[in-house]
């Protein structure tokens, strides 16, 4: 630790003690609602996830965007807490929401893969079953767990929610890119959808399944009401399960490409179509929350929402920005793993801009720790508790990042500072890994779009940071590559 760390430190400390004298009655309530919890009495808290895709940093108007209008979800930013500094478990879909579901690094889960690789409609595999997904975690505690949307953690019938601890599950099993049924005969074809033809993909090019549990409602999925039926669809379970407690999974498609938006919603943003389609799933946060409000559940529950993973840069103007964040999704840069973390809780969380850092992986440890359930002690994990921050009792205790493309660990955050070993250009065919040594080094706090790199002036932090790697290291154990293998054939489930 150097002088300025260590002054730091001291003033954390010292800050800390202030906060916690002056906010004794608070933690009086707060804590008396946990004991609460832990005793299993009706104050059980409900939570609702609200997981995006491919939105980022900078697509909120709450996080700066000019030109988009989120009404709702800059209320709960407002009501709640808006976390300025808040990532993802990895910078693409599959491992993202691994991450999110076991509180786990995905390259523990098997699910890290490489950088361009997901799970395709013809996948072997899927998220393991000894992993222990969120939903199982909080079905144990008498939860009911309900599904809508997204999964992309395995499309077999072995592998789709309702067997990782889902009650309920309507959704299109992975993204809604896939299942192309227009003939591509090079990957310039391919991209050509995304960066010259995107205004005229209809839901028929991509044949995605729909399904409620295992069964196929329709086929191709008609994605221009897709967003409007997600939010109809958690509504209603949400209303008929609000007697227990409960988890509701909404994991929107959107706002990743192709983008469809409802006829309502179409042409009304002056960002275009992926303005339209932003603003449409805001308006069904509006829905949702209006709804606990007039269900008497607002008090009791916890609404969180963020993004799997950063902007689609290459998909032109169909993709999404990181406002001031450098790159985007599959990128180790920040643009790639900065996402909007809001939470909002009226009767729980305390509203506040919140700066201090935290993950995907921090909700399966958080959660648990609000609903009383002990955390799995058979595995390593890599959440942590920020029920403190939730209930203004304290700080954060994440103190490090990092960011992992496929199976090598590229970059690492440790306080206000940045290292990148390895970086890689994403969506670039056989793209070179440039291995840095020394690192590049930047001060993401001053220089949150890592422009300027200070390694030269800071060896210092660079053996610091190399030392906490070093430490995660011997720890770390990987599971199998389970994207690495594909089935002998093209698999395609029928549901
Ligand atoms: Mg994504």
């Amino acid at each position: 630790m150097n002088t300025n760390q260590f002054q730091r430190a001291v003033t954390r400390i010292l800050t800390t003690l202030w906060v916690l004298m002056l906010s004794i009655p608070l933690m009086a309530k707060a804590s008396g609602q946990i004991t609460d919890t832990i005793n299993g009495s009706k104050k059980q808290p409900n939570f609702i996830i609200i997981f995006a895709d491919d939105l980022g940093y900078g697509d909120l108007s709450s996080y700066g965007h000019p030109t988009i209008r989120t009404p709702y979800l800059d209320q709960m930013a407002t009501e709640g807490q808006k976390w300025t500094n808040f990532y993802v478990g990895a910078s693409v879909c599959t491992p993202s929401r691994a991450a999110l579901m076991t509180g786990r690094l995905p390259l523990r889960s098997g699910t890290s893969g490489a950088t361009a690789k997901v799970f395709f409609p013809d996948s072997a595999n899927g998220l393991p079953d000894a992993e222990i997904t969120l939903a199982e975690q909080l079905k144990q505690a008498g939860y009911a767990t309900g599904m809508v949307g997204k999964w992309h953690l395995g499309h077999k019938k072995e592998y789709l929610p309702t067997t990782q601890g889902f009650d309920y599950y309507f959704g299109i099993p992975y993204s809604n890119d896939m299942d192309i049924t227009r003939k591509l005969t090079s990957f310039e074809d391919y991209w050509a959808l995304w960066t010259k033809e995107y205004d005229n993909l209809t839901p028929a090019d991509f044949n995605v399944p729909l399904l409620r549990g295992m069964e196929q409602l329709e086929r191709p999925a008609d994605q221009n009401t897709l967003t409007a039926r997600y939010t109809a669809e958690a509504i209603k379970w949400i209303k008929e399960n609000k007697e227990s407690p409960f988890f509701m999974y909404l994991a929107h498609n959107l706002p990743h490409v192709p983008l469809f938006a409802s006829e309502e919603f179409k042409g009304t943003s002056k960002r275009g179509l992926y303005g339209d389609v932003v603003e449409e799933i805001d308006h069904g946060i509006g829905q949702i929350m209006d709804m606990l409000k007039e269900e008497g559940l607002s008090e009791n529950t916890i609404v969180f929402f963020t993004s799997d993973n950063g902007p689609w840069l290459q998909t032109k103007i169909s993709g999404g920005s990181a406002g001031l964040l450098r790159d985007g999704k599959g990128s180790t840069w920040e643009g790639g793993f900065r996402e909007p973390g809001i939470f909002w809780g009226p009767g729980t969380i305390v509203p506040k801009m919140v700066m201090d850092m935290g993950t995907t992986m921090d909700i399966f440890t958080t959660f648990s720790k609000l609903a009383g359930i002990p955390i799995p002690d058979d595995r390593v994990m890599d959440g942590m508790d920020l029920s403190p921050v939730l209930l203004g009792q304290g700080d954060s205790p994440r103190n490090e990042v990092f960011y992992y493309s496929g199976r090598d660990l590229f970059a690492m955050r440790v306080g206000p500072y940045k290292a990148h070993f390895i970086t890689q250009e994403a969506y670039v065919f056989n793209a070179e890994k440039v291995r840095h040594d020394p690192p590049l080094l930047f001060n993401i706090e001053e220089d949150p779009s890592e422009r300027f790199n200070i390694a030269e002036k800071h060896p210092e932090v660079i053996a610091e940071i190399q030392k906490a790697m070093q430490i995660h290291g011997k720890k770390m154990k990987p599971g199998p590559d389970l994207l690495e293998e594909r089935g002998p054939e093209h698999i395609v489930e029928k549901y």
